[in-house]
């Protein structure tokens, strides 16, 4: 591990300039422990890159099913940026806090008759429409609202993104959008142009995620200016904005080798504003939905180290008391991280052991081949870059309760959501 992480004299893991040891004290464990500025900082990043590669002709929406609670959306908000929804709850967070609507993006490849109305109803910035039927429900819904939507279509571009296939959204064989190659996108876009209450304000596309090169980025954008050209030429129509997803890859491990967001930026709206003059189309307004790059390096997970069970000649595995309850990625994709000690985070590493969780599943690990200092009972374990798809993907499976989250800044500690008590697990219950 290469980490830059910060230790203090007692060789305790120290998160936001707070002694990580004293924060499972004071809040227990499992505990997840968010670093505001690092949250900040990946904010700022992404909309300072659009201001210096893009005249700030374009919005950052983080997108929030990475991590979604109200203090996200009160910070997404504070830092100018807007945000991606993908379900009524997300929208129904970013409402109770007052987010501002006209910043929202709403997704989904199967939104409810509920969910889009109270998009509509709550003038949602622009609904990014998924399927055909899906267009013609949101026309018939404004226009007894005596409204016209913003809509953006959702396209496939067929950028195949080299990762995970769970996580390659932009090819044919995908349940999200409409397919370039065999011009079902063309045709929804007529379709959009001429369906009443429904405004065509843009295309969107999102190819991936933890993606590590430039190139699909940038193809992407292209294979989109393409089609916005065609667009023109086919109908006349000008679309106005691109939406270009998210998609941009963090570091879980020292095998990952993320590029600066500023150069994803540069790189792409130097292949738009290229496009743009070739095709003779306008430089559109494009958005950005960052997720995981925002919250994930932000994020560690802290539990207490149970039971240490050595079966010699195979393997040592190490429990904690929490697992995929609280962290599913490994369940899911054998997602890899970085973990140490936080209250011995000086010490060397030099066991190799399996870290398990406490749910009654076998395949209930946090990683395998995990370098630690011999652990035993009462230590804290650390896992890094935990900030994405983990609170947001917990579950309390067992009935563990899904813990709590604090946020860590300058010394001081918050905390921005409650852990679910024993009486939360039964409040619905009848
Ligand atoms: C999941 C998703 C994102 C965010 O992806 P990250 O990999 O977390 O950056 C953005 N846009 C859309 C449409 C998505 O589905």
């Amino acid at each position: 591990m290469d980490r830059n992480v910060k230790i203090n004299d007692e060789g305790h893991l120290m998160l936001g300039g707070v002694d990580a040891v004293k924060l499972t004290e004071k809040y227990g464990t499992p505990l997840y422990v968010m670093d505001e500025d690092a949250v900040r900082g990946a904010m700022r990043a992404y909309r300072d890159s659009i201001d210096r590669f893009y005249d700030g002709n374009g919005m950052i929406c983080y997108a929030s099913k990475a991590f979604s609670c109200k203090e996200m959306y009160r910070i997404a908000e504070d830092e100018g940026l807007g945000a991606d929804v993908v379900s009524g709850g997300e929208l129904y967070t970013a409402l109770s806090v007052g987010f501002p609507m006209e910043r929202i993006c709403f997704h989904g490849n199967n939104k409810s008759d509920a969910e889009i109305k109270m998009a509509l109803y709550n003038r949602v910035g622009r609904i990014v429409v998924d399927n055909m039927e899906e267009l013609e429900r949101i026309s018939r819904f404004a226009d007894e609202l005596d409204y016209t939507a913003n809509v953006q279509l959702r396209v496939k571009p067929g950028i195949d993104a080299h990762t995970h296939q769970f996580i390659m959204t932009g090819q044919i064989d995908s349940k999200f959008g409409f397919a370039l190659e065999t011009g079902e996108a063309m045709e929804a876009v007529k379709k959009a142009i001429e369906t009443p209450s429904v405004r065509l304000l843009g295309v969107d596309c999102h190819i991936g995620s933890q993606i590590h090169e430039v190139t699909p980025f940038v193809k992407a954008a292209e294979v989109m200016m393409d089609f916005i050209a065609d667009i023109k030429s086919e109908t006349g129509y000008e679309i106005e904005e691109l939406d270009l997803g998210g998609g941009y890859g963090i570091r879980y491990t020292e095998d990952d080798d993320p590029v600066p967001y500023a150069e994803y930026m540069e790189a792409v709206s130097a292949a738009i504003h290229k496009k743009a003059a070739d095709l003779d189309v306008g430089v559109p307004f494009i958005l950005m939905e960052p997720g995981r790059s925002i919250v994930g390096e932000a994020g560690t997970t802290l539990y207490t180290v149970g039971a240490v069970k050595e079966i010699p000649g195979i393997r040592t595995y190490v429990s904690v008391d929490g697992g995929m309850g609280d962290n599913p990625r490994y369940i899911l994709y054998q997602s890899k991280y970085d973990f140490l000690l936080a209250n011995r985070a000086a010490d060397e590493a030099d066991t190799v052991v399996t870290v398990a969780g406490k749910c009654c599943e076998s395949g209930d690990l946090l990683g395998e081949n995990v370098s630690l200092p011999a652990a035993k009972a009462g230590d804290i374990m650390a896992v890094l870059s935990t900030g994405a798809y983990n609170y947001s993907m917990a579950s309390c499976y067992n009935r563990n309760p899904i813990p709590p989250v604090v946020m860590v800044q300058d010394g001081e500690d918050r905390l921005i959501v409650k852990g679910q008590s024993y009486e939360d697990l039964i409040r619905n219950d009848l």
